[in-house]
C-alpha cells in the first residue's frame, strides 16, 4: 500500500481517494486468482479505476428493448427545451424569498399550478413518489398513533428494484390487510373497518395483470365507503397516464400521488 500510494505516477492524484481504491482492489484481488504482478500494473489499475469513476457516470444509448418508457433506461425522457430552463439553475434564483424579499417556503413554488393543473384542493413535490406513499400514512394514519390503512391482497405487489409499497406503508402505518388475493369486495373493507381506521389505500399495480377469477373494488366505491366513514381514500397511481386522468381521479379520491419520472418526462420526483 505505501509503494503504490507513493508511487510517483501517482503523485498528483487525492491520497485519500487512492487509499480507499487500492484497499478495495486488494481485498477483491485477494479473491480472484488473478493478481498484478508487480508495482506498475497496481498503478495502472488504480489511475484506470480512478478515472473511470471521475467520469461522468451516465452514456447515452440506444433504446431497443421495445419498452418506451424504461426505469432502467432512465424512464421518461426529459424536453429539451426544459434542460435549456435549467441553465438558469448555473445562477442564483429565487427559491425561498418572495418579490418583497422575504422569506419564502419553497413548497408554494409550483403549488399554484399544480391546483390549477389538476383541479386539486393541494399540492406537494416530493423527491419520489415513494415519499408521497410513506408521508401520507404517516400523517394521515401513523403508526405512533395508533392508526390503521386498510389494503387489499390483491395489491401486495412487487414493482421493479424490489419496491413493494406495502413493506413501506408497514414502516409507518399499521396495515390491514383485506380480501383475498384475486378477490376483494366491497364487504371486506366494511368489514375491516374499525375505530383505529383512518385511511383506506389503493396501489396501482403497474407492471402486473390479474385475470380470470378476479374481483377488486373500484375507487368510486371506495371513496364512498371513506367519506361515509369519515376517513381518506388514497390512490396512490404509480404514475401520471394524463392529466385530465389525474383530474377524474381526484374526483374520487381525497389523496392521489405519482411519480413524476414514469410517464411525465420530468427529474425524479413525486406529486401528491
Ligand atoms: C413506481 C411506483 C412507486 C414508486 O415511485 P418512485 O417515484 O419511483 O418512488 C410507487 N407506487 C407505484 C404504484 C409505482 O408504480
Amino acid at each position: 500500500m505505501h509503494a503504490l500510494l507513493n508511487a510517483p505516477a501517482l503523485k498528483n492524484y487525492p491520497k485519500d481517494s487512492l487509499k480507499s481504491l487500492a484497499t478495495a482492489l486488494f481485498k477483491t484481488h485477494q479473491q480472484t486468482p488473478f493478481t498484478c504482478t508487480n508495482l506498475d500494473e497496481w498503478v495502472g489499475l488504480v489511475k484506470e479505476r480512478y478515472h473511470a469513476l471521475m467520469s461522468p457516470p451516465l452514456k447515452p444509448l440506444y433504446n431497443a428493448t421495445g419498452v418506451v418508457l424504461s426505469t432502467n433506461l432512465g424512464r421518461a425522457c426529459l424536453e429539451p427545451s426544459h434542460l435549456k430552463e435549467l441553465e438558469l439553475l448555473s445562477g442564483y434564483v429565487n427559491l425561498e424569498v418572495d418579490d418583497t424579499g422575504k422569506r419564502a417556503n419553497r413548497c408554494h413554488l409550483v403549488q399554484e399550478l399544480l391546483k390549477m393543473l389538476f383541479g386539486a384542493e393541494d399540492a406537494l413535490i416530493l423527491n419520489n413518489n415513494a415519499s408521497a406513499l410513506v408521508l401520507v400514512a404517516s400523517v394521515f394514519a401513523s403508526k405512533a398513533q395508533n392508526k390503521e390503512t386498510l389494503l387489499s391482497y390483491g395489491q401486495l405487489v412487487e414493482i421493479g428494484g424490489h419496491f413493494r409499497a406495502h413493506e413501506l406503508l408497514d414502516c409507518v402505518t399499521n396495515l390491514k390487510f383485506v380480501g383475498s388475493t384475486n378477490k376483494t369486495y366491497l364487504q371486506d373493507y366494511q368489514h375491516a373497518l374499525s375505530p383505529q381506521t383512518t385511511l383506506i389505500a389503493t396501489i396501482h399495480l403497474s407492471n402486473f395483470l390479474q385475470q380470470g377469477f378476479v374481483a377488486s373494488v373500484g375507487a368510486k366505491e371506495l371513496f364512498k365507503l371513506a367519506t361515509a366513514h369519515k376517513i381518506l381514500f388514497y390512490e396512490d397511481l404509480g404514475s401520471l397516464q394524463s392529466v385530465p386522468q389525474v383530474q377524474k381521479s381526484l374526483k374520487h379520491a381525497h389523496l392521489v400521488s405519482f411519480s413524476a419520472d414514469k410517464l411525465l418526462g420530468s427529474v425524479q420526483g413525486g406529486l401528491c
